[in-house]
This record gives C-alpha cells, sequence and structure tokens, in this order.
C-alpha cells in the first residue's frame, strides 16, 4: 500500500527509529510518543485490521510481544507498560495497518486510564457470549 505510512517505513521511503527486525516484522520508535520509550511492533504486510491477519502472522508477531514489553519497560526504568492495539478509528485507530504499542507507565505521568465499568446482567452476558461463540469458527 504505497500511501499507507507504515508501509513506507518498511519499504524504507521514510525514515524510521529501528529498534527490531525480522523477515516479518519491524520495531521502531513512535514519532508522537505518550511516554518516554514508546515504541510500535508491526507486521511487514500490510493488514489494516488484526482480525484480517492470518494466525500464523499473528502468532509470528504475538511471539515478540513479552521480549519487546520486557526490553521497553526495563530500558525506560519504568514501573509498569499499556500494550495496547487499536482497530478502527472508533477505538483510536489513527495510522491502518495493524501494530502493537509499548507504553512504558509511571505513577503520576498524567496519561491516566479510563475504564468507565458498568454492571454485568449474567443474562445479557450468556446473550453476548452465544453471539461471540456462534461467530467463532471453532470446535468446541
Ligand atoms: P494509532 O492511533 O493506534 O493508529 O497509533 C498510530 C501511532 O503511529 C501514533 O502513536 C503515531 O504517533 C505513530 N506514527 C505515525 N506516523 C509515524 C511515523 N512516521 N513514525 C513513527 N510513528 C508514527
Ligand atoms: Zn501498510
Amino acid at each position: 500500500m504505497s500511501d499507507c505510512v507504515f508501509c513506507r517505513i518498511v519499504a524504507g521511503e521514510i525514515p524510521c527509529t529501528k529498534v527490531y527486525e525480522d523477515d516479518l516484522c519491524l520495531a521502531f520508535m513512535d514519532i508522537g510518543p505518550l511516554a518516554d520509550g514508546h515504541t510500535l511492533l508491526i507486521p511487514k504486510k500490510h493488514y489494516e485490521f488484526l482480525y484480517e491477519m492470518p494466525p500464523e502472522e499473528v502468532a509470528h508477531l504475538a511471539g515478540h510481544l513479552p521480549a519487546m514489553a520486557k526490553a521497553v519497560q526495563e530500558a525506560m526504568g519504568a514501573e509498569g507498560l499499556n500494550v495496547l492495539q487499536n482497530n478502527g478509528r472508533v477505538s483510536g485507530q489513527a495510522v491502518p495497518h495493524v501494530h502493537f504499542h509499548f507504553i512504558p507507565r509511571a505513577r503520576g505521568d498524567g496519561l491516566g486510564y479510563r475504564w468507565p465499568a458498568k454492571e454485568a446482567d449474567f443474562d445479557v452476558l450468556k446473550e453476548q457470549a452465544e453471539a461471540i461463540r456462534a461467530k467463532l469458527d471453532v470446535e468446541w
């Protein structure tokens, strides 16, 4: 995708501050960091949404999550870390190429955490679980 900024980074048309690279994925520093050490991990192949990716390619990417999370957190001397992956504009996705954020966290860093939990109704949860299960292409 020639108009995708991350594809252009993969192609070497736009510079990036590289952290890690192999045949299938690339990690680099976020150019608009939410915190020091904010790093991104992307598949080299263009997919807009996580669910478009073949499971084997997700598995490859996911295989790097623990080491990346540990390295980013320890290198920044952070107390914690958010690993974030947005799908769709409504979720906050600005770049339409799958990416995982690694965002180091510290007490009082001002980033906050909005999680306005609702009270669950178990009948509704059951209906929702059934609806999701019906969409899952797996044997039970
Ligand atoms: P999202 O909102 O989840 O789509 O996040 C996109 C992220 O990509 C943002 O945090 C941007 O700062 C980052 N970003 C956009 N363009 C570049 C670039 N050329 N190099 C590095 N990071 C970028
Ligand atoms: Zn792309």
